[in-house]
């Protein structure tokens, strides 16, 4: 029997309904479904041909697969199947076959550093780069979107057009999908986020080794994994990439591309890509991940706190460039006519004075070296334990982009110390 597995939107898409639908189905026990670490659903295919023939549906031909050959299949053949080398010159035939059917952004040249944009053009694609200004988080939730219409004359609201074009992040590094995952964890807490998962779930994720700088410490919060939230993976192996097939979406992309399988020197030359990416992104973390809830919380009253405090500038950059934080402010706009106007949600920042404050002006988190230990509290003690993991990917935005040279590693370094002389 075959093993393979069903997201909520290829159910919907293939039953009619939507994917709120489908995880209804789930969430009932009528669907049989597992969750990914980051808390999406996935259907083995055989759990969805039962529910389909239960409920009278048709069931499509390639779910049911070629059980014999796949039960005669050894792993080795499997794992090589699953291995295709694409050489580097033919990346902009694959971007021309993703944007048959998506919408297709990926990491263009800026100023000294990248910017995730829509390709135009697949040679303004630059998939060999250290980090983008904002993360690719702006797909999923972006920095400012309309939640609706409304007229005060009427009291009628209207929910704009969603734009259902199916998009393709490509070049997408391991930090940043850590951080997608956190996001989907964050968006399906009680009430799933309807507009953060209509775009989530069209979504098609290829990821690429990355090249990290000194800011990189994706290794040391253990998020340097290639193989999590991507549909394919490109490890950079030279004049090729070894392409990992981790999705059938993902593999469907891939045809008529001149990709051929792997063999043991590729696959021995990804395994050292990939170890070159970790080992250079992870060592200037001094104290390890699973003591830093302990550290955030024993170093509550350590005098560094005044000593950041003092140098922010509370601008806010290190929330808007960092890939988990997801605070929103919800605005609503009047025309000029006076009646009719739109409501819009905007990203936040934690940073920001006006952040906290209540009713009459009070603010509740008014010093900024308090709202600096909020932060880091956020990432490695509150949200880190819900999670299972710190809620920091280590993408090291937030240290290069902050203009008082504030950075969250030697705030860790600092605080390792400064608990262990209290
Ligand atoms: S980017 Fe730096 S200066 Fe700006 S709010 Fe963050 S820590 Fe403060
Ligand atoms: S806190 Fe800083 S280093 Fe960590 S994920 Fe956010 S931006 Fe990246």
């Amino acid at each position: 029997m075959t093993d393979r597995l069903l997201g909520t939107t290829d159910i919907a898409r293939h039953c009619g309904v939507t994917t709120e639908t489908v995880v209804s189905w789930i969430k009932s026990g009528k669907l049989n479904a597992c969750s990914t670490p980051g808390g999406r659903y996935r259907i083995a295919a055989r759990n969805c041909i039962e529910f389909l023939k239960e409920y009278g549906m048709p069931v499509p031909e390639d779910w049911i697969g070629d059980d014999e050959d796949a039960d005669q299949q050894t792993d080795e053949e499997s794992s090589h199947m699953n291995q295709l080398v694409l050489p580097k010159t033919n990346v902009p035939r694959l971007v021309d076959n993703l944007r048959k059917s998506y919408r297709v952004f990926g990491p263009v040249p800026r100023g000294n550093s990248s910017a995730f944009v829509e390709l135009d053009d697949a040679a303004e694609l630059q998939l060999d780069y250290t980090t983008t200004i904002l993360p690719p988080k702006k797909l999923v939730l972006p920095a400012q979107e309309e939640l609706l219409e409304f007229n005060t004359q009427t009291w009628q609201a209207r929910e704009p057009e969603p734009d259902t074009k199916p998009v393709a992040a490509l070049g997408v590094h391991p930090c940043d999908m850590q951080g997608i995952l956190r996001l989907d964890f964050v968006f399906r807490k009680g009430q799933a986020e309807s507009n953060y998962f209509d775009r989530r779930d069209r979504m098609l994720f290829i990821g690429t080794s990355c090249n990290p700088d000194e800011s990189c410490f994706c290794s040391a919060v253990g998020t340097n994994k290639f193989d999590e939230g991507f549909d394919l993976f490109l490890t950079d192996i030279g004049q090729s990439y070894l392409v990992s097939i981790l999705t059938d979406r993902g593999r469907e992309v891939l045809k008529g591309l001149g990709t051929k399988a792997a063999d043991e020197i590729d696959l021995n030359e990804m395994a050292k890509a990939r170890e070159r990416c970790s080992t250079h992104a992870g060592g200037q973390m001094q104290p390890s991940a699973s003591t830093l809830p302990l550290l955030a919380k024993d170093g509550e009253d350590a005098a560094l706190w005044e000593d950041i405090g003092s140098r922010c500038l509370a601008c806010g950059t290190c929330n808007l460039v960092c890939p988990t934080c997801y605070c929103f402010d919800v605005r609503d706009e009047l025309n000029l006519d006076l009646k009719s106007g739109k409501r819009s949600r905007f990203w936040d920042s934690c940073q920001l004075d006006e952040f906290a404050e209540v009713a009459g002006g009070e603010s509740f988190r008014k010093e900024r070296s308090n709202r600096q230990k909020h932060r880091f509290n956020r990432k490695f003690r509150y949200l880190a334990g819900e999670y299972g993991a710190p809620f920091c990917v280590g993408c090291g935005r937030c240290i290069r982009q902050c203009v008082a040279k504030i950075s969250i590693l030697e705030t860790a370094n600092d605080l390792e110390k400064a608990v262990a002389n209290l």
